[in-house]
């Protein structure tokens, strides 16, 4: 491996792009789901009623009553038992499920919130809670995962705005970005921390995701000078630094910066860490990924594939959901910080 590729290597999303597009979840999961399906004894009988109807007696026996209530969203597509979109797993392969839904060792919500995109069996929401508190890995590193928040002036399309911060992390340096309306994030480990180190990492990002209009920072020494001045203005977006008085304006990309290294720290996979968090459902129903793209990520969760069909999210759902948030979280900050309402930026350089 030559310098150049060690260098293109360490940039995390490369590795995720391999990740996505190399999962270790074989083909043939699928053909393996089907032959236990068939094999397991309550959802092979509860594919027959799906096809034959539903006999009352079944209410009242112990192993099928649970599906009883379900029975008009489970259907059988294709030797697959499904319960709306998402796939029934049989018992045999439930926990091996559960692992892969709690990749990247995200909290109880995350992890139920992925399992509502993906898998269903009855018991599931309990079973992932029990998982998840036993969890040693998460009992060892119990962080608070609050996810970063969407400010008050919620940008109108993805990638607009965005925040970046720097960190380190087992003596690594990272630049971690973060989108203001998706909360998608991208990270690049850092060779040296010089200005322009940073800035062709951010041109790399743009290259992939397109230039923002307004891009966040601290008043860091990798933010500023005349280097940064000329990027910003000859890729035309507005830089806004955080005054050193206000430092909770730049807090979208500070909020990323502690839930992403909550989740790296636990990580024995950093990147399939990080592909959880961009495929796991916010607050408001959709994930990163489907805020930012318009899709759904496969990752080790098994999915059924019309899942993964390109979809744009709702918008009036969407921003009326992350209103409801806000004012909450508003209140909590202000509570907490006994903040007032001040002027907290100043402009660096309008590009
Ligand atoms: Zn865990």
């Amino acid at each position: 491996m030559t310098a150049n590729d060690t260098e293109l290597m360490e940039s995390t999303n490369i590795y995720v792009d391999c990740i996505v597009n190399n999962l270790p979840v074989s083909p043939t999961f699928m053909d393996t789901l089907k032959a236990q399906l068939e094999a397991d004894s309550v959802c092979s009988r509860v594919m027959k009623m799906c096809a034959d109807g539903w006999p009352d007696h079944a209410q009242q026996e112990p192993l099928l009553k649970h599906f009883w209530p379900e029975q008009a969203t489970l259907t059988v597509q294709d030797g697959l038992l499904l319960k709306d979109t998402r796939l029934v797993i049989p018992a045999a392969m439930r926990n091996d499920v559960l692992d892969r839904l709690h990749e990247g060792h995200q909290g109880v919500v995350k992890c139920k919130a992925r399992a509502r995109q993906t898998v269903w069996w009855p018991g599931l929401g309990h079973q992932i809670t029990e998982m998840v508190l036993k969890c040693r890995t998460c009992l060892q590193e119990r962080r608070n995962h609050s996810e970063p928040l969407m400010p008050s002036d919620c940008p109108e399309h993805p990638w607009q705005k965005l925040g970046a911060d720097l960190f380190e992390l087992g003596g690594k340096t990272y630049l971690l970005v973060v989108d203001y309306l998706s909360r998608y994030v991208e990270l690049a480990l850092l060779t040296h921390t010089k200005c322009n180190d940073v800035i062709n990492h951010l041109k790399s990002m743009f290259a992939r995701h397109g230039i923002p209009e307004v891009l966040m920072s601290d008043n860091g020494p990798q933010f500023s000078g005349q280097a940064f001045d000329s990027f910003a203005s000859a890729y035309g977006f507005k830089h806004l630094t955080s005054s050193p008085k206000f430092p909770q304006s730049n807090g979208e990309a500070e909020r990323a910066v502690q839930t992403i290294k909550g989740l790296l720290k636990k990580a024995t996979d950093p990147y399939m860490a990080l592909l959880a968090y961009r495929a796991t459902p916010l607050q408001n129903g959709y994930s990163p990924a489907q805020l930012l793209m318009g899709r759904r990520l496969r990752t080790t969760v098994p999915t059924h594939s019309s899942e993964l069909q390109p979809a744009l999210p709702d918008r009036s759902t969407l921003f009326q959901k992350e209103r409801e948030k806000r004012t909450s979280d508003a209140a909590n900050f202000n509570r907490r910080h006994r903040s007032k309402p001040l002027s907290s930026l100043q402009v660096r350089r309008c590009g």
